[in-house]
């Protein structure tokens, strides 16, 4: 039967029950102890704490590099799938540093929704208030969880208003907290008519659920002090009296949120949360590509790498390309054809991330995550199908913000750089620009910590210290145009140009009247801060 609304054909039941989303937040808002939770009601891990449990043979899937110790950042964005009730949620951690702004738009690019959360002191900070915007670039749908409800927060209203205003999404109460801070007692649910008491005696412990026969019901006096109920019911009134009511569609269009109340650390609103995303987080999305868009029900698998993340085992040389399923059902030792090179790939040895462990990956559908371990043919933005030159687009690299010229320690080591460097370009780590005249390597990146990772990453990896020095130019714009239009250019501009990884030509300046010139004198070729990565 196809779907009313949208005209498409119910999707398979493995592929609806599919949940693929990520979340965002500033830092220390508790997305860690979010995501924590998430695995312990997953089922995947036992307790919490062990998201972060550090040790030799046991690094986790989203703490493997020493920047991240070191620093207490998460730099990789890695994917976990666990169960939930009837659900299987595929979970993609974004890295939060906001020098890592491009990975991070890329991740987005692989989910179907993201869940924002929010510290209920805080309100909406800066980092979030960014990667929300990225989400809105693709009208993402946005579920959110206000956090920290067990410390002194602002009032319920300020905080819906603040991201009404400052986001300018309209917000819709899931939950409606009772007290706050130490007199925090627990959330009334604004959807099933339930009170949900936190336990604060035990953190892993799920709340207790009172079934309640709305507002009125005498039950709630027995377990919530007079003026605090009061209190409820007039907040509740209100908040259903000036708040839109929860609208599906909304909510898929990126238009309303809706927001939870709760306390991560104490376990508290966890599982409701969990169950809004069931609910309304959608199901697996038609992906964008061409010549045509690819629907998640097809029979044929299609899929595209969004991350690609070098020796996650520092052990090996590997790499593993994160692939976003977008159809079908893909079986371990499929040939699918790698369409940017036409080439037949069998991918006999997919990983699958379960929370606790990489396991091989004996089947997946579309809206999961799988790792393929290869030696350099993928790359980010390429698409995988079982034939049919597809394409999936709207996966843009930038033009970095920030370039240095990088030189091995040892001079007789170029060659081995230049292996290393490429790697991380098509990692997706930074921008490798080979200079037509001179000689050496100009590194691009969004931030300046980039800089010390990659650094810090060639010396751990390869063996090799590197140096990163100021370079002239602060400006790098790739060519686009006809073939001969792009080479006469670049013969004209030699001191300028470069290649990307790619071997497509860039122009790098120092001065935007540069590139207004070259806007002047060569009106068939366009300088550009983006590229599609296909
Ligand atoms: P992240 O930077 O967003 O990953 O934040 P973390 O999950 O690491 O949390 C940051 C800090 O806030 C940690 O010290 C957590 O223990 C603490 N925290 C997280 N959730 C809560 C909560 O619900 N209540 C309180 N009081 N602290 C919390």
């Amino acid at each position: 039967m196809p779907d009313a609304a949208t005209n498409r054909p119910a999707l398979p039941a493995e592929i609806a029950r599919r949940r693929t989303f990520a979340i965002i937040s500033h830092p220390d808002a508790g997305k860690t102890t979010l995501t924590e939770k998430f695995l312990l009601f997953g089922g995947a891990i036992q307790m919490a704490g062990q998201v972060r449990a550090k040790g030799e043979a046991r690094r986790t899937r989203s703490d493997f590099m020493q920047m991240e110790k070191d620093r207490g950042i998460s730099v990789s964005a890695s994917a976990m799938s666990f169960d939930f009730g009837k659900f299987r949620f595929n979970l993609v951690d974004t890295p939060g540093h906001s020098d890592f702004s491009e990975d991070t738009y890329r991740t987005l690019t692989a989910v179907d929704a993201a869940i924002m959360v929010i510290d209920g002191a805080k309100g909406v900070e800066s980092q979030t208030r960014k990667l929300f915007e990225v989400c809105r670039l693709r009208d993402l749908p946005i579920l959110t969880f206000c956090n920290k409800m067990d410390r002194e927060s602002r009032d319920t209203f300020e905080i819906i208003d603040e991201i009404q205003e400052n986001l300018a999404i309209d917000v819709t109460p899931a939950s409606w907290p009772i007290g706050t801070g130490r007199e925090f007692l627990g959330c009334y649910d604004m959807l099933r008519d339930r009170l949900e008491l936190m336990d604060r005696a035990d953190r892993n412990r799920v709340a207790e659920s009172i079934s309640i026969d709305g507002l009125d019901d005498p039950k709630m006096a027995e377990h919530i002090p007079a003026d605090l109920l009061a209190q409820l019911r007039e907040e509740v009134e209100m908040a259903r009296e000036l708040l839109p009511p929860l609208d599906l569609q909304a909510v898929h269009d990126g238009t309303l949120t809706p927001i939870w109340f709760g306390s991560a650390i104490n376990s508290f609103g966890v599982k409701e949360l969990m169950d809004g995303i069931g609910a309304y987080g959608p199901e697996p999305q038609v992906q964008a590509a061409e010549p045509r868009q690819i629907a998640p029900e097809e029979d044929k698998v299609a899929g595209f790498v969004f991350k690609v993340q070098a020796n996650m085992d520092p052990k090996h040389r590997d790499r593993v390309a994160f692939l976003r399923m977008a159809s079908g059902h893909f079986k371990r030792g499929m040939k699918l054809t790698h369409v940017r090179t036409k080439k037949p790939m069998a991918v006999s040895n997919p990983v699958l991330f379960l929370a606790s462990d990489r396991e091989l990956a004996e089947e997946a559908w579309a809206g999961d995550i799988i790792g393929i371990p290869n030696h350099g043919q993928l790359r980010i933005g390429d698409t995988l199908t079982e034939g049919e030159a597809l394409r999936v687009s709207g996966i843009p690299s930038f033009a970095p913000e920030l370039l240095q010229n990088c030189r091995a320690g040892d001079p007789m080591k170029a060659k081995h750089l230049e292996k290393a460097l490429m790697q991380f370009a098509e990692e997706g780590a930074a921008k490798v620009f080979k200079p037509v005249l001179a000689s050496g390597f100009v590194v691009g990146v969004v931030g300046q910590l980039q800089f010390e990772v990659l650094a810090s990453r060639i010396e751990m990896e390869y063996g090799l210290p590197v140096r990163f020095e100021p370079t002239q130019f602060t400006s790098a714009r790739w060519v686009h145009g006809a073939r001969e239009a792009v080479e006469k250019f670049a013969a004209a501009n030699k001191s300028h140009m470069a290649e990307d990884n790619d071997g497509d030509m860039v122009y790098l300046t120092r001065l935007q009247w540069d590139i207004d010139r070259v806007a002047r004198d060569y009106p068939d070729v366009t300088l550009s801060n983006t590229k599609e990565m296909m």
